[in-house]
């Protein structure tokens, strides 16, 4: 009844096929004309846009339901729409935010930035996780990450998300991982200061502390695990007038310097220890015949020059050295190759000092 010629209408209307299922099809129907002004028939054009509905609505009920802020913005940065979840996440109602400019709730410090991420958009480019201070209704900032794509030329689809949350819980994990990082960074420190502790416990334990030489115990389990080729024993020569005339400490300093001047004469060939108040003994790991030159050379090396002793003063030291190559362990003691041997040199040294002093004699 409408139309009339040269008038077209055109809606939307269900239309059902023979199984009963309803269509949604976009109609235009044109009068043609007829006589006397009625139109003389219909042209009808019909297009089926079932599918374009329903594709709408889904995306309707995306809109709505999302959680993500998502948004139509233009080219321009202009929002055209934008779902329900930009008022429960910023506070902002769609009419405060339809046909504004989206840069201008943006944080100023990180407008320029987004500004070129999201004209990189427009080019085509989709962005993922540009992260920029968002303002919300109450004036507060919320950190937002914005994804984006472009639809057309002039429009795109931007997807929000509110990161305030991640971005305060990553913050206090770094600043847990720097308190972390600093205590491993002492631990670290604490645990080479025990390090260093315990070497320097390990060379007390094991050095006597007046000539730094091996003490007793060090020097014999050195010896049971080198397997020495000789061992000579030095005893200094009558010691205990050195300390009856000049002191105790005159004495210690003697003592030091024996000891310095028998490991140098030693060198790599021997390892001496203080064995006793003032004996010496060096287990020796070259061929026992050198050795035994070795252990000469040590008697002359303590005697080559006095020793000062403070105040000016200067004396002449001489030591009694015994000397025996390594012996086999007996038959009923086979463990104990050191002691017998140790025992041949101590015997040695005995007759070294009966025979005058200062000299050495061997097993
Ligand atoms: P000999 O020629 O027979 O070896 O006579 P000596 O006087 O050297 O022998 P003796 O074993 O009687 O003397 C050793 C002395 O060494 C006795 C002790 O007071 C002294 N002495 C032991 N340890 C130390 C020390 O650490 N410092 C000092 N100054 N003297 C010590
Ligand atoms: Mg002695
Ligand atoms: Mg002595």
């Amino acid at each position: 009844a409408e139309l009339r010629p040269g008038v077209s209408i055109q809606r939307e209307w269900l239309y059902r096929r023979p199984g009963g299922e309803l269509l949604t099809i976009w109609v235009t129907i044109s009068a043609l004309p007829g006589e006397g002004g009625a139109p003389g028939g219909f042209v009808f054009i019909g297009r089926d846009v079932t599918a374009e509905r329903e594709a709408e609505r889904d995306r309707d009920r995306v809109f709505a339901y999302s959680i993500d802020m998502l948004a139509i913005v233009t080219g321009r940065g202009r929002f055209k729409r934008v779902s329900p979840a930009w008022e429960r996440t910023l506070g902002w109602k769609p009419e405060e935010l339809i046909g504004q400019s989206l840069w201008h709730f943006v944080h100023p410090d990180d407008r320029e930035e987004q500004i070129a991420r999201a004209r990189a958009v427009l080019e085509g480019r989709d962005a993922c996780d540009l992260r920029g201070r968002f303002r919300h209704a109450d004036g507060s900032w919320r950190w937002v990450s914005f994804n984006a794509s472009a639809a057309t030329d002039d429009e795109s689809y931007v997807v929000a998300r509110d990161i305030t949350d991640i971005v305060r819980a990553e913050e206090e994990m770094e600043e847990t991982m720097e308190v972390l990082r600093a205590n491993a960074v002492a631990l670290e420190e604490q645990a080479a200061e025990l390090d260093r502790l315990r070497i320097e416990a390990e060379y007390l334990a094991n050095h006597d502390a007046l000539t730094g030489a091996l003490n007793r115990r060090a020097w014999f389990h050195q010896a049971a695990i080198h397997a020495p080729t000789a061992i000579a024993i030095f005893d200094i020569d009558y010691f205990k007038k050195i300390n009856d005339t000049y002191g105790h400490p005159a004495g210690d300093v003697v003592l030091r310097e024996v000891a310095r001047r028998l490991e140098a004469a030693a060198g790599e060939a021997g390892v001496v220890g203080r064995i006793g108040g003032e004996e010496f003994a060096v287990f020796f790991t070259v061929p026992a015949t050198e050795a035994k030159e070795i252990a000469l050379r040590c008697v002359g090396e303590v005697a080559r020059e006095p020793v000062a002793i403070g105040g000016g003063l200067e004396l002449q030291v001489t030591v009694s050295g015994g000397f025996a190559p390594w012996q086999p362990a007996p038959e009923d003691r086979p463990l104990d190759a050191l002691s017998v041997t140790y025992e041949a040199a101590d015997r040695a040294l005995y007759r070294a000092k009966e025979a005058g002093r200062h000299r050495l004699a061997a097993a």
